[in-house]
């Protein structure tokens, strides 16, 4: 079916809490490890793409002709989403090329310039009906070229994130709770408490990021609690590379297309499978 936007396939996720997995994707078949995970699961699925991987892949409009393409021939709802876009004219070229569904990711700044930002992309994408997404507050790590320590970094206030969305109209919100990007170099704490106060007053679908490597347990709580999107991007990439490696170094391998490629797409389609299992269990 023709590509959804996010916020058809995250607002029923808020409401019936399950989550529902957004990977970073580069290439054709990442893209099809991830849909095809999902649509064994019947699951809704989003595929999305920051700066690096929209470079990489020779451009915007390239990252988009994959997505469409095997949205196309899939079963269930795909969304193709652009991560922490931080310049106003990415997203206008991210809304162009065919996305849809974008995050403004001004959290960097001051809560102000945040707001400002952020209804600047919501009047040019609304119309469009784009959904986007928008963050308040800090992650510790690196993800693509935007990188945060940790004294950086702090968590989603309830009240101001309350007054965000009223202000800025997003359907969205990404919070920070206490998850990192990139791996963990040690066990998080995940503020629980802080997302149950912020679900209590923001009836928007919320949106966990640094979602790799956070405990099982810890992902299915925040769900419960009004977490309805869950990014996957480090571990999914890290499927491929892991397996790259050991499909070479097996004894008696020749290189071919599928010998070498094939095994890494299955990898990551079963790691795409895990978190998508994880996500929809109530
Ligand atoms: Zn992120």
């Amino acid at each position: 079916m023709p590509l959804v936007t996010m916020k058809e396939i995250l607002v029923p996720a808020r409401q019936n809490k399950y989550g529902v997995g957004a990977f970073e994707f580069w290439s054709l078949d990442s893209a099809q490890a991830v849909v095809e995970a999902a649509a064994e699961q019947n699951m809704p699925v989003i595929l999305q793409a920051g700066k690096l991987e929209c470079d990489f892949a020779g451009g915007i409009k390239n990252l988009s002709r994959i997505a469409k393409m095997v949205a196309d021939e899939a079963s269930i709802p795909v969304a193709l989403h652009l991560d922490h876009a931080e310049e106003y004219d990415f997203i206008l070229s991210a809304i162009d090329a065919g996305f849809t569904s974008v995050m403004i990711d001004a959290s960097a700044k001051p809560y102000e310039e945040n707001v400002a930002l952020t209804q600047k992309v919501v009047a040019a994408a609304k119309p469009a009906g784009i959904t986007v997404e928008a963050e308040l507050g800090r992650l510790v790590g690196n993800e693509g070229n935007i990188s945060v320590d940790s004294r950086e970094a702090a968590q989603t206030d309830p009240a101001d994130a309350k007054r965000f969305v009223e202000e800025t109209g997003i359907d969205a919100l990404a919070v920070a709770i206490g998850t990192v990007h990139g791996f963990y170099q040690f066990e998080p704490k995940i503020n629980i408490e802080r997302l149950k106060a912020i679900a209590d007053v923001v009836s928007i679908p919320l949106v966990l990021h640094g979602g790799s490597g956070t405990p099982d347990y810890k992902v299915q709580e925040a769900i419960e609690n009004g977490i309805a999107k869950v990014n996957i991007c480090t571990e999914f990439v890290a499927a491929f590379g892991k397996q790259y490696t050991s499909t070479q170094s097996a004894e008696g391998f020749k290189y071919s297309i599928p010998s070498l490629f094939g095994p890494s797409k299955e990898a990551g389609k079963a790691l795409a499978a895990s978190k998508i299992k994880l996500f929809s269990l109530k």
